[in-house]
């Protein structure tokens, strides 16, 4: 049976999807056989079907590519940024540690034995006046001694006080004066291998504690913790 190029272009889509019957399927393969520009325009709409279905794949493909990568992408960061957490936590209590144990040492220092009629200020403060303050030998191992005149003893006076190094024959080395009733000097440069003795003028009646003037802080013990790791690192 003939049909003209119209007909087969009607039938040509249903052709191509397999729908039509096979007497429509003979009568087009008929026509197509003799007719080139319908064969042609078959081949045409057969490769505009296999590149609409490529194109559907490319851009449904990167669409799910995107998204994994995405996926991926924000795992990675999110594992990332918990090492980073975890990393930072631990050097922050292992820092903390260190400082705290620091603090303690500083706290609780090594009491070294001292000769006897020697106070060992490492083992903490004496309290005494200023009259009795010269019948004390004083040990320290912190490079310093450290007068306080108790405030609340209402002493109004200003006076001075001397140290003076046992070891050369009571030389004296420092001077310091204090007044208005209150307040506290600190001797520095001071030797573990020295023994000091202390006096007072014009402070009778002072009523005065001495120690080695040391002070545990969170920070100073902080700073050295810090420096003793840069200076492994
Ligand atoms: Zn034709």
């Amino acid at each position: 049976m003939k049909i003209s190029c119209e007909m087969a272009e009607d039938l040509l889509p249903l052709y191509l999807d397999g729908s039509c019957s096979m007497d429509s399927r003979n009568v087009v393969e008929e026509h197509l056989a003799n007719c080139p520009g319908c064969h042609a325009k078959l081949s045409r709409m057969q490769s505009d079907i296999t590149d609409g279905m490529q194109m559907q794949v490319e851009v449904q493909e990167p669409g799910l590519a995107d998204y994994a990568k995405r996926i991926r992408r924000h795992r990675i960061r999110m594992a990332e940024f918990t090492v980073l957490v975890v990393l930072t936590l631990s050097v922050m209590l292992a820092v903390g540690y260190l400082t705290i144990q620091d603090m303690y040492r500083q706290a609780h220092p090594d009491v070294r034995e001292v000769e006897q009629g020697t106070y060992n200020l490492v083992a903490g403060a004496v309290d005494t006046t200023a009259e009795q303050i010269e019948q004390f030998v004083f040990y320290t191992n912190n490079t310093q001694i450290q007068v306080r005149v108790l405030q609340e003893e209402g002493w109004q006076g200003s006076g001075t006080i001397m140290l003076w190094n046992t070891i050369y024959k009571d030389n004296f080395i420092q001077i310091a004066d204090i007044g208005g009733g209150t307040g506290s000097v600190t001797f520095t440069n001071l030797s573990s291998a020295n023994r000091y003795k202390i006096t007072c003028e014009n402070m009778d009646g002072a009523l005065l504690t001495v120690s080695d003037g040391r002070s545990v802080s969170f920070w100073k013990s902080l700073r050295a913790v810090l420096g003793e790791i840069f200076r492994i690192l």
